[in-house]
């Protein structure tokens, strides 16, 4: 069984505002096993949406519609979806007895144009909407030679329409999909190496047509494999997935860092918790991103003890105590400044581990130079240096998540 999902509305088209209805009813129709073939966006005009309705029945088994179910004239659902099927509108009592309430219970008069909102296609069944006044549709539509295509429209508000799908769409397709496949996903997160060196490293896995699928994209210098299989029962799914997941570990040990939405900094407090260390960080190039990350993560954790953010190095004479050397040069002075930051930084916080990210060189292709990160523990301090490359918007990111990551290899032991 498959689906397809339209966004309706002339502020989603233009783009000033975002559509999260569909990537929401997307996932809940995948954890019911059903396949969305398609997502359709649709501004507030009659003969395109007739269009798109249309294009959609024909082509998925279950159509879910979001948006344009409101009383102006510019909630075109209800015509669209008559015209592309055929259906007159007709006045639905209950439907508007239930919109009158609604005025009543908010001590106001309902307005006459409010009455379309009890107008359905012949043949439709009402879904309530206990909080708005716009009731959605569920409307059975044959089909020549295949399944009645079964189309839902609800209405934008997501709130409205999320309590819609929970009170009876869920249900209804859950009950329609019973018995039909399953589809299940796993996401391996791994840092340290680019995309097509991770896709080298895993043979033959990532291939077109593979059972089950393995598909690998970058996000914020994240690389994460997505594994999915589609089987008759939650069981038979895993079985295929796990083989994969094996293999992935395998061939990239301590590269993989996590599973599902869990981040770098969500691992590392983690480890620092269950190893009952302490980390304080000190930040010039970063600009504070990586204490803002862990104490967003940490909250009440008292493994991250706090962090510096450094603009000039007179700051650093100031809190840290680090003078400079002049008879270094430039990149010496770099390397020596964020070995010096991580150290006094242990010593200041009195923690177990200090984090230090340097400060970003002047981007000169000609003599491209490196980002010095330090961390000092009881041994000592490691410095690494980061080449200074891509994109301005992902550098700090992409530096940030390097110090987290030298962190988390230092608290596995395989640094
Ligand atoms: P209403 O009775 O509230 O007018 P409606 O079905 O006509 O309901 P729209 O007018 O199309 O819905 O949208 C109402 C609001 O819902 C929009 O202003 C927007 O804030 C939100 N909305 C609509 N579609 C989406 C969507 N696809 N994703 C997220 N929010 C949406």
């Amino acid at each position: 069984m498959n689906a397809e999902i339209i966004a309706i509305g002339d502020e989603i088209v233009s783009g000033l505002h975002l559509d999260t209805n569909s990537p929401w009813l997307s996932q809940r129709l995948e954890e019911l096993g059903v396949r969305v073939l398609y997502h359709s966006t649709v501004g507030d005009e009659l003969e395109p949406c007739r269009d798109v309705f249309r294009r959609a029945i024909e082509r998925a088994d279950i159509v879910i519609s979001t948006g344009g179910l409101g009383p102006t004239a510019d909630d075109l659902t209800r015509d669209a979806l008559a015209q592309a099927t055929g259906r007159r509108l007709e006045l639905y009592p209950l439907a508007l007895e239930h919109i009158r309430s609604l005025f009543a219970r908010r001590k106001r008069e309902m307005p006459k144009q409010n009455e379309v909102q009890a107008m359905f296609p012949a043949g439709s069944r009402i879904i309530s909407n206990p909080h708005g006044t716009a009731p959605g549709i569920d409307l059975e539509v044959p089909r020549a030679g295949k399944c009645d295509c079964r189309f839902f429209a609800l209405p934008g508000v997501p709130a409205e329409m999320i309590e819609m799908w929970n009170a009876v769409l869920g249900p209804e397709i859950g009950a329609l999909a019973a018995g039909q496949k399953v589809i299940r996903r796993r996401k391996i997160n791994c840092f340290g190496a680019g995309e097509s060196q991770i896709e080298a490293m895993l043979p033959d896995l990532i291939r077109r047509g593979s059972t089950p699928t393995v598909g690998i994209t970058a996000s914020k210098t994240t690389i994460s494999l997505r594994i999915t299989a589609e089987g008759p029962t939650e069981d038979a799914c895993n079985a295929l997935i796990e083989p994969a997941a094996a293999t992935i570990y395998k061939c990239l040990g301590t590269l993989v860092f996590s599973e599902g939405d869990e981040e770098l900094q969500h691992v590392v407090v983690r480890l620092l918790r269950e190893r009952e260390k302490t980390l304080a960080t000190v930040e010039w190039g970063t600009a504070g991103l990586i204490a803002y990350w862990l104490g967003e993560v940490a909250q009440s954790d008292k493994g991250f003890l706090g962090g510096l953010v450094v603009r000039y190095p007179e700051i650093l004479a100031l809190e840290l105590g680090i003078s400079r050397d002049s008879s270094l040069n430039q990149q010496t002075q770099s390397e020596d400044n964020a070995r010096s930051m991580a150290a006094a930084c242990r010593q200041r916080f009195g923690a177990d581990y200090a984090l230090a990210v340097g400060c970003f060189p002047r981007f000169d292709p000609r003599e491209p130079m490196p980002v010095y990160l330090a961390l000092a523990d009881a041994k000592g301090v490691i410095v690494k240096s980061i080449p200074y490359a891509g994109h301005p918007a992902t550098l700090r990111i992409y530096i940030a998540k390097h110090a987290l990551n030298m962190l988390r290899l230092a608290l596995l032991d395989a640094l």
